[in-house]
């Protein structure tokens, strides 16, 4: 058994062994410990010490990045006190995952840098396949778990698909998932109304691209990566930054769409039908489990509206002069009319089909990497119509 390693000044990782020695621990100068694991520590074991237990799986679905915050908080807590111990069974995947969002947020550094900070002090870390995709969702929140960020909304989305095929209980669909329209992107998004009454339904941000067939993966915010790669061993620190694109090509058959504002209250069972909020008229269905799209992908959660309901009516930018060449249409474009500036510029970095949604409006919260332990705001400019319209054209 690997004893625990001191990973930054005053923050040891270690296994299951180290908190059964409290005389090293308090030699140490240990003061808090946190634990990673499907049951808390004996209380008399950590008797005398500030202790926090978060029940956790070393599964590829255990979510982290819920207690994340938390955790972060405790371990700071502890190193301002004394000392802190994170640890879990073998002190590899569970507490280092968390031991590598700290030195992320405390150093500055991305999920590889910080994976190899750690794992120079402690050889043994292998954070599982899931882990390393909520390190890397960290990243790129700006090192923090940022409730309201479009990616963290759709990791959201994607563990509720999961969690559905039990069922649904009492308040199980968070109000964090539904897509606010109010500050939409001037000028930039395609608009979709209902047919009937023309009541704005919501913008292209809001549409959830897949690739064509590529199964239940291919909607997943993971899903970058084939669900035969996921469980690959811990040898893929460089495979995720070549991964980032979609491989394939992207469906045009079907229309799904994230939860948006109105729906809620609509969308609580696992599966029913979509109306518009104003003249009810039938838009489709929802299951959060997910649906098979007639291109052959397996798409969930799944809120389909159907084409012939809507109408969708493209941005006016097309002010600029028309120019006499074809007009490259596509995935492609839909890239380029995109950033807006450097506030938008880490938004490059996601994950999957999400990347084309990144036209949600940004605020500082995506411009991650920015100290994020100093909390600086960073000031650049809100992007403006004027940006979009000279940005978009065809160039
Ligand atoms: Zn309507
Ligand atoms: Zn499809």
């Amino acid at each position: 058994m690997v004893c625990m390693d001191q990973i930054v000044d005053k923050l040891y990782l270690g296994g299951i062994a180290d908190p059964f020695d409290p005389t090293v621990l308090r030699d140490k100068g240990v003061t808090h410990i946190l634990s990673l694991m499907d049951r808390p520590l004996p209380a008399q074991l950590v008797e005398g010490f500030r202790y926090k237990h978060v029940y956790a799986l070393d599964l590829y679905d255990t979510d982290l990045l819920t207690d994340l915050e938390d955790c972060l908080t405790f371990v700071e807590d502890g190193r301002q006190h004394g000392g802190v111990l994170v640890h879990c069974l073998a002190g590899t995947s569970r507490s280092a995952t968390v031991v590598t969002a700290y030195v992320m947020r405390l150093l500055n550094l991305g999920k590889k840098e910080a994976l190899a900070f750690v794992r120079t002090h402690r050889s043994v870390i292998d954070p599982n396949e899931g882990f390393r995709r909520q390190l890397e969702l960290f990243e790129v929140m700006g090192c923090k778990v940022d409730q309201t960020h479009a990616e963290y909304r759709r990791y959201v989305l994607s563990k509720m698909a999961v969690r559905s095929k039990s069922g649904f209980g009492e308040n199980e669909v968070p109000s964090s998932i539904y897509r606010c329209e109010s500050s939409p992107l001037a000028g930039g998004d395609t608009v979709y109304r209902c047919r009937k009454c023309r009541r704005v339904l919501f913008m292209s941000g809001a549409v959830m691209g897949h690739v064509k067939g590529q199964g239940e993966s291919a909607f997943d915010w993971r899903s970058r990566v084939p669900a035969n790669q996921q469980h690959d061993s811990a040898s893929d620190d460089d495979r995720s930054d070549h991964d980032d694109d979609m491989k394939g090509e992207k469906c045009e058959v079907s229309l799904f769409v994230e939860p948006v504002a109105w729906m809620k209250g609509e969308i609580e069972n696992v599966e029913g039908k979509l109306a518009c909020p104003k003249c009810k008229a039938k838009l489709g269905s929802y299951v959060w489990y997910g649906e098979r799209c007639p291109c052959g992908a397996w798409v969930a959660p799944a809120f389909h509206v159907q084409n012939s309901k809507v109408d969708a009516i493209k941005p006016q930018t097309a002010v600029t002069p028309v120019l006499p060449v074809a007009t490259p249409l596509g995935p492609a474009r839909h890239h380029q009319a995109t950033p807006l500036g450097p506030a938008r510029h880490h938004q490059a970095t996601p994950i999957g089909p999400a990347r084309h949604h990144q036209a949600t409006p940004v605020g500082p919260a995506c411009q991650h990497q920015a100290t994020p332990l100093s909390g600086n705001q960073p000031d650049a400019p809100p992007p403006s119509v004027a940006d979009v319209v000279s940005e978009d054209p065809m160039n």
